[in-house]
């Protein structure tokens, strides 16, 4: 594995990526992860984890990663950083606190979130760890006994399972985006208790449905975050703004079209969270610094001329819970590389993205 995460930054990765609250990444012990890391760390790049609980225990998993960094001596990038389910409201200040510590004792970390309450994420990660075990197949296998399928429905709905960060789930909360199969499409839009509740069965009679007759391809979102927290973390000195984008479904999250817009909208003219030239650092300069980009990011001579032209008057994401496919207004032109990809708010047939590869370390 150290191999191959060596390979792969020779490649041009910026550095290493875990799931650790899905199939196959929850399996990864802190040890390897540490081991992992110390390869990153020598090349100069970043570990980006998925944490391993946004719900119960989610402070304990920031503070672990925080630790397994420290030990790696790697940089860390904490993504999709949220405090989300009942259980963490109002406990934005708490992951603040940690994360000054570590900046207060010398650790290289930033974070990211997306200016929105709804996670997104495949139903099927929702059930527990050892659901998943062998693969698809064996799920859908676990889901049609009877006995196993009961096993599931307890861990999910009674225990908290540790796909749904510990927390037992609220069918109230999980809404279908998306499915592979056109002969669900009426699931699409609707949360899955009102599913049930159309077909006159319990949610888990809906949901077991859904995940063997979609064959595990369905998507929702999660209503389960907290706007004070959301607000609290993206004004830290270190966010950055991330989309976390699923663009898959009929009726994917908005922030895979409405992100970057509605940081600028929505978080600076309406409610004033963040000061405009504090927020366009939030979305250019500072990821940029994250992925040392020696070239992009700031506007200035000799560099790369990345430019987002938008009325800070008028600039709103489209994109809605209803309709995700919106563009965004407010932005009448955009060039990638000095060209211009969008001009007078109309798409030019100009492609001028290119993949960027990691800058290798000097000396
Ligand atoms: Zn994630």
């Amino acid at each position: 594995m150290r191999r191959l995460v060596a390979e792969g930054l020779e490649q041009g990765a910026v550095g290493l990526s875990s799931g650790l609250t899905y199939t196959p990444g929850r399996y990864a012990g802190n040890a390897e992860l540490t081991e992992l890391c110390r390869v990153v760390a020598s090349y100069g790049g970043y570990y980006c984890p998925h944490h391993r609980s946004y719900g119960a225990g989610a402070l304990e998993a920031y503070a672990e990663t925080v630790e397994l960094a420290r030990r790696a001596g790697c940089a860390l990038h904490l993504a999709h950083a949220t405090m989300n389910f009942g259980v963490n409201e109002g406990r934005a200040p708490e992951l603040l606190a940690l994360l000054d510590e570590a900046l207060a004792a010398g650790a290289d970390v930033t974070l990211d979130t997306y200016p929105y309450t709804a996670g997104c994420t495949t139903l099927v990660a929702l059930l527990p760890g050892w659901a998943g075990e062998g693969g698809p197949e064996e799920i859908l296998r676990r889901l049609t006994d009877e006995g196993t399928a009961e096993r599931i429905r307890h861990d999910l709905e009674e225990g908290g399972s540790d796909g749904c960060h510990g927390v037992p789930v609220d069918w109230d909360t999980v809404e279908v985006s998306g499915v592979g199969s056109a002969a669900l499409d009426v699931y699409v839009g609707r949360t899955v208790r009102e599913s049930a509740a159309l077909r006159g069965e319990t949610p888990w009679t809906t949901a077991r449905r859904l995940l063997v007759e979609d064959r595990l391809a369905t998507t929702v979102l999660q209503h389960v975050g907290h706007e004070e927290n959301v607000r609290a973390i993206m004004r830290h000195r270190v966010h950055t703004g991330g989309s976390d984008g699923i663009l898959r479904g009929a009726k994917p999250h908005p922030r895979a079209y409405g992100t970057f817009p509605q940081y600028l909208g929505r978080y600076v003219r309406e409610s004033g969270v963040l000061s405009l030239e504090s927020c366009v650092a939030h979305l250019t300069g500072r990821p940029a610094a994250r992925l040392r980009l020696p070239d992009r990011g700031l506007v200035r001579e000799g560099y790369r001329a990345d430019l987002v032209l938008f009325d800070p008057r008028t600039v709103a994401a489209g994109s809605t819970y209803d309709a995700p496919r919106t563009p965004p207004t407010g932005i009448p032109y955009v060039l990638v590389d000095g060209r211009f990809v969008l001009e007078d708010g109309r798409r030019t047939d100009v492609l001028a993205g290119r993949a960027v590869r990691r800058t290798p370390v000097s000396g």
